[in-house]
């Protein structure tokens, strides 16, 4: 549940060091769930996207009210946790539970609309294949095979000389457009990073990490018209707090 919520949004080898600090800093749920924000938020510090963190916690927490202490089994209880939607609570059952469910990401959408169907595909097919497929006893093997094509050949630029499906391929054999960019399982490519409010958030952050500043010294750091109003947004979300005349990291639980 941790490896799957840290790589949302993040590469394997970024995440493997985080991974382990995690588990060894916080080796069960009811651990996490009792950790203090501002350390949780130091330790997350350089992955990015700091919502999952606040939301692992938001789920370790009703892991440990609910389910005593133990990542329930269940699709519906998994479901049921904050920050876990149907990749996270599909992954969680089949990687670490050997349940019979289809996971489906954005690689998956894109293998199962060129190679199966060979035309864009609704989200709801792409599931539905997904559970079709997952319907056997090595299920979770099936899984980590689709992710792997996805990630490795089946890419936005797809290497289909070196792919293992391509004699079986149906997008190869009926030529065309490419049907993933157009298929509803498949992401689209995210907006630019550069001088947006999220790059701004995680300047604001990175110098919160360093200790308490002044609203009047970020502004005049970053340079950003914005600061004040990312400072709000961040304070509502519950990632810092007013301290005395300055800003820092929360250090209470919401
Ligand atoms: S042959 Fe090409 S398009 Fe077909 S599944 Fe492999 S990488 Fe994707």
């Amino acid at each position: 549940m941790v490896s799957e919520f840290m790589l949302q949004q993040t590469p394997v080898h970024r995440v493997l060091p985080y991974y382990e600090f995690f588990l060894r800093t916080w080796p069960t749920p009811t651990d996490f769930a009792a950790a203090a924000p501002d350390e949780i938020l130091r330790a997350w510090k350089g992955l990015g996207y700091p919502r999952r963190v606040q939301y692992l916690q938001r789920a370790a927490r009703a892991i440990a009210q609910r389910h005593g202490g133990e990542v329930p089994r269940g699709l519906d209880d998994l479901l049921a946790l904050p920050g876990v939607g149907p990749y996270t609570a599909r992954a969680i059952s089949s990687f670490a539970f050997g349940g019979r469910v289809g996971v489906l990401d954005t690689n998956v959408g894109r293998v199962f609309a060129r190679a199966l169907f060979g035309e864009p595909i609704s989200a709801a097919v792409a599931q539905r294949v997904a559970d079709q497929l997952a319907g056997t006893a090595q299920s979770a093997v099936l899984n980590q095979v689709l992710l792997d094509v996805g990630a490795t050949f089946c890419r936005s630029t797809p290497r289909c000389d070196d792919c293992p499906l391509s004699s079986a391929c149906a997008w190869q054999r009926r030529g065309g457009d490419d049907p993933a960019p157009t298929s509803a399982a498949v992401s689209r490519p995210q907006a630019r990073f550069v001088g947006s409010v999220r790059e701004l958030r995680g300047k604001v952050l990175a110098h919160l990490h360093e200790g308490p500043r002044s609203e009047a010294t970020l502004v005049r750091v970053l340079k950003d018209d914005r600061t004040p109003e990312v400072l709000v947004a961040l304070e509502r979300e519950g990632f810092i707090e007013r301290h005395q005349r300055s800003w820092r990291l929360a250090t209470n639980q919401r």
